[in-house]
C-alpha cells in the first residue's frame, strides 16, 4: 500500500480528487458493484501449492510425500501440468475428502486432461459401480476442520525455515474507534451490512471526471511548544544506537547510493478474490530465491496435508512468529525481495475477512499496484462486471493516490493463452482504468501464470505466448515502474502502524515515513498528544541504520516518552513544524456509488491512513461542478451519488492530519458507511 506528495499553488485544479494537471482522475464507473468486506473477503496470499519447482529434484519431487505413497513421475508432466493437476486434485479432495486414493483421482484428471469436473463425474461413477461409500458430509465437514487445524500449524514453522521475513503491521486498532456507534463498524468486522446495501464504491455513473477549482485554506499552524525531555539510557536493541553527535548528512546524496543505488517501492497486490494474487506472488518469492526448497518443500507437505495442495505458495507470505498481543485487529504484512534496479517492499493483508478497510490502510502505503485478475471465461467477468473486485480496488488504490499499475492477467494457461482473450481483457480494463484515472502509459498488462510460474520472473519461453506477446515478464515490468517522488525535502512526518515494546528501556513504533526524514538522535513529537521524544534507533528491513527517508517502512526506538501515549493513527513529526491536529476540518470529496443521500448529520468512519475514526458529516457546503469544479449549488440539503461537494467533518477525538495542498500524503482520506466505501475526499482547510 503510497503516493506522491506536492505543496501546491494556491489556485488548484482537481480533476477528480488528484490535484496534478497532468494527473486525470476522473472517475466513471457505470456499473453498481459492491465493496462488501464479506465479498472481498480476504486479501491474502492464501494457500495453494504447485509443485512444479520440485519437479526438478528428486529429493522435493511431488512422490514420496507423507501423504501419498503414489509417485507420478511415470506420467512425465511438465510443470505447468503438474500444476494443473494439483489445482485439480485440491478441488476433488474438497468434494471427495480422503475417500479416493490419489491415484484414482490422478488418472481421472489426466484422463479428463485437467477437466476437473469430468474427473470428478467419472471418479464418482466408479464409486457409485463399486458401491464405495463416499464421504458423509459430516466427514467432509470434519475434513475441513482438520484442514483448519493443519493450517494453523503453520505456525509451528520456526522463523528460520521462512526466508522471505513477513514483518507485521498493526493497522487501524479496534481502540481507534471506540467513539460512538457507526452503522457498519461491526458489519465490517462481521462482514454483513447493517444498513446501506453494498454498493458503495463506484465513483458514480458516466465520466464523473471532477475538476474542482479549490479556494486553497488557511496557512499552516504555528509550530507546537516542545518540551525539553530528559533522555533515558537504553538498554541494547537491534536498531543502530546514537554514539556520537550527530552528523548533518545530505539525503538526497545518501539516497543516492543507499542499497547500491536502488530504489525503495512500495508495492500493493490487489485484486478479486481467487484471482492468484497469492500463488502469483508467492510463486514470483520462489523464483527469485527469496524462499529455498527445503521451506517450499515443507509448506507442500502441510498444505496437501491440510488437503489444499495448491495453496504452498501462498504459504510463502504468510506471517511467521508469534502473534503479538498487542489488541492488534489487523495486520498487514510485509515482506522485501529486489529487482534489478529496486528493492520492493510488497504489502498484503493476511487472512482478514474485514479486508477492505485493510486494504485501504496497504493501499495508503503503496506507491505502485500489480492488480491480479483472472483470465478464465466467467472468472474475469465476475471479478469485473457482476460486482467483484476488480473495479472497487481499481478505484480504492487510484483514490488513495496510486497511479502506476501492472495488471498481471493471471491463469492465461486456463485459456490457452489465447491473444484474443488477453485483449478483449485489456480492452475492458483498459477503458474503466482510464476513467477510474489512471493514465494509459502508466499501466502495463501482462500475461502470466502464477500457478506455472509463467513470465514471472523471466520471460517465457512457451511458444503459445511468444507467438503474440514479446512485453515484459511481471518482474521487469515492476522493475520499470517509475520511482515515486519522495518529500524528503519536507518537514518530517510518519504515520505510527504498531507500537511494541522492545527489549531495552524506551519503545519501538513502525510506520512509513511520509515525509522528510529522521537521523537517529533527533527529537520528534508526537501528534495530538503533544509530547516529544528522542529517536534511539532506526531499523529499515530490520537492519540497523542511521538515518531513514521519505517512503522508508521504519522501526523507530523512542525514549522520553511513555508507551501508553502512543496509539496506532499518531503522527511523530518534526517539532518545529508540527502536524496539525484538529477534530474539525473541510474537504473536497467524490460521492461514490451510494444507495441512500447523504445528509446533515451523516454519522462515517473515517479512514486515514492508519487511523479508523467516528466522524459525522456535520455541513454540507455546496455541490462543485465535476469538470470545472465551480460551485453548483450552495448548501445543499443532500449529495448523491457521483457528485463533487465541499463539506465538513466532526471526528470523535482529535485526529493529527495535513492539507492536501501541503502533503499530499496526508492529505487523502476514504469515508465508509456500514461496510461500503462511500467517497473519497482530500483535506481543504482545518477548523480546530
Ligand atoms: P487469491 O485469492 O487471489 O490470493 O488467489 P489464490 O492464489 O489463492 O488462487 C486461487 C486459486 O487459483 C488456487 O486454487 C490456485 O491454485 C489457482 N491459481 C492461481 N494461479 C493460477 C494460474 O495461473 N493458473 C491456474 N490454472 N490456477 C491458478
Amino acid at each position: 500500500m503510497s503516493q506522491t506528495f506536492f505543496s501546491l499553488p494556491r489556485y488548484l485544479r482537481l480533476r477528480s480528487i488528484d490535484f496534478e494537471e497532468d494527473d486525470l482522475y476522473g472517475q466513471s464507473v457505470e456499473d453498481d458493484y459492491c465493496i462488501s468486506p464479506s465479498t472481498a473477503a480476504q486479501f491474502i496470499y492464501s494457500r495453494r501449492d504447485n509443485t512444479a519447482p520440485f519437479a526438478e529434484t528428486e529429493e522435493y519431487g511431488y512422490k514420496d510425500t507423507e501423504c501419498s505413497n503414489y509417485s507420478i513421475s511415470s506420467h512425465r508432466l511438465t510443470g505447468v501440468q503438474k500444476a494443473q493437476l494439483d489445482s485439480c486434485l485440491d478441488h476433488m479432495r474438497e468434494v471427495l475428502g480422503e475417500s479416493v486414493p490419489e491415484k484414482e483421482m490422478v488418472e481421472a484428471v489426466l484422463s479428463s486432461r485437467f477437466d476437473v469436473q469430468q474427473a470428478l463425474d467419472s471418479v464418482l461413477a466408479q464409486i457409485n459401480k463399486q458401491g464405495m461409500k463416499i464421504k458423509s458430509e459430516e466427514s467432509v465437514i470434519q475434513g475441513k476442520a482438520t484442514k483448519g487445524k493443519t493450517r494453523d500449524s503453520q505456525t509451528t514453522r520456526t522463523e528460520s525455515d521462512v526466508v522471505p521475513k513477513v514483518t507485521k503491521m498493526t493497522v487501524s486498532g479496534k481502540k481507534q474507534s471506540t467513539g460512538f456507534e457507526v452503522p457498519g463498524v461491526d458489519a465490517e468486522e462481521n462482514g454483513h451490512n447493517a444498513l446501506m446495501p453494498q454498493k458503495g464504491l463506484s465513483a458514480g455513473d458516466a465520466n464523473v471526471s471532477l475538476e474542482i477549482t479549490e479556494v486553497l485554506s488557511k496557512p499552516a499552524l504555528s509550530s507546537q511548544t516542545v518540551q525539553s525531555l530528559e533522555e533515558q539510557t537504553t538498554a541494547p536493541t537491534p536498531m543502530k544506537k546514537s554514539g556520537k553527535a550527530k552528523q548533518q548528512i545530505d539525503v538526497k546524496a545518501e539516497l543516492e547510493k543507499r542499497q547500491g543505488g536502488k530504489h525503495l517501492l512500495n508495492l500493493v497486490v490487489i485484486g478479486h478474490v481467487d484471482a492468484g494474487k497469492s500463488t502469483l506472488m508467492g510463486h514470483l518469492l520462489y523464483l527469485l530465491g527469496n524462499v529455498n526448497k527445503r521451506t517450499m518443500h515443507k509448506y507442500e507437505q502441510e498444505s496437501k496435508k491440510a488437503g489444499k495442495a495448491s495453496f504452498a505458495y501462498a504459504w510463502v507470505l504468510d506471517e511467521t512468529g508469534e502473534e503479538r498481543e498487542r489488541g492488534v485487529t489487523m495486520d498487514v504484512g510485509m515482506t522485501k525481495f529486489e529487482t534489478q534496479t529496486k528493492v520492493i517492499t510488497l504489502m498484503d493483508a493476511p487472512g482478514h475477512k474485514d479486508f477492505i478497510p485493510n486494504m485501504i490502510t496497504g493501499a495508503a502505503q503503496a506507491d505502485v499496484a500489480v492488480l491480479v485478475v483472472d483470465a478464465s471465461r466467467g472468472e474475469f467477468e465476475a471479478g469485473f462486471e457482476t460486482g467483484g473486485q476488480t473495479r472497487e480496488h481499481g478505484i480504492l488504490v487510484r483514490s488513495l493516490g496510486v497511479t502506476q499499475l501492472a495488471v498481471a492477467v493471471n491463469k492465461m494457461d486456463q485459456v490457452n493463452w489465447k491473444q484474443e482473450r488477453f485483449l478483449e481483457i485489456v480492452s475492458k480494463l483498459g477503458q474503466f482504468l482510464k476513467q477510474a484515472g489512471f493514465k494509459e502509459s502508466d499501466v502495463a498488462y501482462i500475461p502470466t501464470s502464477g500457478l506455472g510460474g509463467e513470465n514471472l520472473v523471466t520471460r517465457s519461453q512457451s511458444s503459445e505466448l511468444t507467438k503474440w506477446y514479446e512485453g515484459k515478464c511481471l518482474l521487469e515490468q515492476i522493475d520499470s515502474f517509475k520511482p515515486p517522488q519522495r518529500s524528503v525535502d519536507k518537514p518530517f512526518r510518519l504515520c505510527v502502524s504498531d507500537v511494541f515494546k522492545d527489549q531495552g528501556s524506551g519503545f519501538c513504533v513502525t510506520g512509513k515515513i511520509e515525509a522528510g526524514y529522521v537521523q537517529v538522535g533527533d527529537r520528534l513529537l508526537a501528534m495530538p498528544p503533544n509530547e516529544t521524544c528522542t529517536v534511539k534507533g532506526i531499523a529499515l528491513h530490520d537492519e540497523p541504520v542511521d538515518w531513514a527517508a521519505a517512503g522508508d517502512h521504519v522501526s523507530l526506538t523512542l525514549t522520553g516518552m511513555d508507551i501508553i501515549k502512543i496509539n496506532v493513527g499518531y503522527v511523530f513529526c518534526c517539532p518545529k513544524e508540527s502536524v496539525k491536529v484538529c477534530t474539525r476540518f473541510r474537504a473536497r470529496v467524490l460521492i461514490f456509488n451510494i444507495e441512500i443521500p447523504i445528509t446533515k448529520g451523516f454519522p462515517v468512519l473515517l479512514h486515514y491512513q492508519t487511523v479508523s475514526e467516528p466522524a459525522t458529516i456535520t455541513r454540507l457546503l455546496s455541490v462543485l461542478h465535476k469538470s470545472t469544479g465551480e460551485v453548483t449549488k450552495k448548501k445543499p440539503k443532500c449529495l448523491v451519488k457521483g457528485q463533487n461537494a465541499l463539506l465538513e467533518l466532526q471526528t470523535q477525538r482529535p485526529i493529527a492530519l495535513e492539507l492536501y495542498k501541503d502533503f499530499k500524503e496526508l492529505g487523502r482520506f476514504m469515508l465508509r458507511y456500514s461496510g461500503s466505501t462511500i467517497a473519497a475526499g482530500v483535506v481543504s482547510e482545518i477548523k480546530e
